[in-house]
């Protein structure tokens, strides 16, 4: 007996989009299928006439309840589940991946369990965790590496750059390259997969000391500072080892053209590379960094030039990026612009509750993006890649009842109403075609029209993710 049907609407399924209505039978998916013909005798009919029905967003990369490394005078957190959920809720994402930090001495079990038990009755949509191996870390460490990933957390990441520059001091998350070829020996034949940060450490701290002698310090220089070049190293260095051991790599936060055609040459050859770039540094670029909130849409590597816009947008409408993400890293405005210059700027988005928004007015509506591939690159795609596909991340049956509904009809200007996370948003001002109006989790309407209706302990840790082989042996998606 079905429970719900959501009837009339624009459904984008693996098959294409098309008017198919949808059953749902508790937290699952039932069925798809043609327009009135399924029974609603017991159920409650959503009409989604003129809507597109699009599946739950996955948000493959937030940082909450983070230490934030930019201010050490003045340490402090970035906002937790229980505020930055509300908005993934109501922007359309049903599903987040966080990061549990792994520091010597530290234990891998342990440091999952803790972040797990701070999200446990805090979340309002389902959550999970990559592994972030941080900081120089002792050998023996690796060895709890295919536990882990027997255990259902089968994504690594790792930082190729400590980011933040030598002045002041602060701790370092870098793994050197010795360290991240021995972690691709231990995750490529357990069905991990390595998550990275890819940025020349060498040419990225010279420039900081440079800059700083030079007295170039503003922080419209940060592209500058993190260059495309340094991305274009990282890369090619990633790609090479990756090449050698047989791991599947996915790089985070893609700002350069050159990042992304050394994606694609490396997928042009066959090699399991995802590419994943943000709708900030898909749509702003390095002159913004000169307007008074101009560092809103900061977070390292940097904002670019117009031609890596450009790239990166064709990366994601036509080819070579696989998902578009935030790096969220919530704070309050007055933190976000506390600094000004390249070494005590405030790096971290503000977006998640955005994100499909924004995905579907840049993408779909002003650059031609297929509705199929809208759904790959917010959530299908980060779903296949970190293994919870297809429990999460399509319409289909005995998926998970996940949806994000869009209504292609709304035009306006984003208002700091319209969102529900922090004092701001990056996004006010901002002129869109269609906007986010429904979001369920597993059945469960969390909210219409802005208003959040789910609970905070709806979301639930996802369990068991295991990464099919298809995705590790080639460029899948
Ligand atoms: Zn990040």
């Amino acid at each position: 007996m079905l429970d719900l049907v959501i009837r009339g609407g624009q459904v984008i399924t693996p098959d294409g989009a098309g008017a198919w209505d949808v059953g749902i039978e508790g937290e699952r998916i039932a069925a798809v299928a043609l327009p009135g013909t399924l029974p609603t005798a017991s159920a409650r009919v959503i009409d989604a006439t003129g809507k597109i029905v699009a599946p739950g967003g996955v948000e493959p990369h937030a940082h909450l309840a983070h230490g934030i490394m930019s201010h050490p005078d003045a340490p402090s957190q970035t906002l937790g589940p229980e505020e930055d959920t509300v908005g993934m809720a109501c922007g359309g994402t049903t599903t987040h991946i966080d990061f549990a930090y792994l520091r010597t001495g530290g234990d891998l079990q342990q440091v999952v369990e803790q972040r797990a038990a701070r999200w446990k009755g805090n979340s309002y949509v389902d959550y999970t965790f990559h592994i972030t191996l941080a900081g120089a870390l002792d050998l023996q460490v690796f060895e709890q590496i295919p536990e882990a990933i027997q255990a259902g957390y089968p994504s690594f990441k790792v930082f190729t750059t400590n980011v933040l520059p030598p002045h002041p001091k602060r701790a370092g998350n870098r793994l050197d390259f010795g360290r991240i070829h021995y972690a691709m020996e231990k995750v490529a034949p357990a069905g991990g997969i390595m998550v990275v940060h890819g940025e020349d450490e060498d040419l990225v701290q010279f420039n900081y000391e440079r800059f700083r002698e030079e007295k170039r310090m503003e922080g419209e220089n940060l592209h500058l500072v993190h260059t495309k070049l340094s991305e274009s190293l990282a890369f090619a260095r990633t790609i090479a080892l990756a090449k050698a051991t047989g791991v599947g790599v996915y790089f985070v936060h893609t700002s350069a053209r050159e990042g992304v055609e050394a994606i694609r040459d490396a997928r042009a050859q066959g090699l399991p590379i995802y590419g994943e770039t943000l709708h900030q540094y898909a749509c702003f670029n390095a002159e913004y960094y000169k307007t008074p909130r101009g560092f809103c849409s900061h977070t390292y590597p940097s904002l670019k030039l117009p031609e890596d816009q450009a790239a990166l947008w064709h990366g994601l409408v036509v080819d070579g990026l696989s998902t578009l993400a935030t790096d969220e890293y919530p704070t309050n405005l007055e933190l976000k612009l506390r600094g000004k210059t390249i070494e005590d700027v405030t790096g971290g988005n503000l977006g998640a509750e955005a994100r499909m928004g924004i995905g579907y007015s840049e993408g779909v509506v002003k650059r031609g993006m297929s509705l199929g591939r809208f759904a790959d690159i917010t959530a299908t795609n980060a779903a296949k890649i970190f293994g919870m596909y297809p429990r999460k991340g399509v319409i289909a049956p005995g998926s998970d009842a996940d949806i994000c509904m869009i209504d292609p009809s709304i035009r306006k200007t984003l208002r700091r109403e319209d969102f529900h996370v922090s004092d701001y948003s990056p996004w006010e001002g901002w002129a869109v075609s269609g906007w986010p109006v429904m979001t369920l989790l597993r059945g469960k309407v969390i909210a219409d029209n802005g208003k959040l209706l789910g609970a905070q302990t709806d979301g639930r840790l996802l369990t068991g993710r295991r990464i099919e082989a298809s995705i590790l042996s080639r460029p899948a998606c």
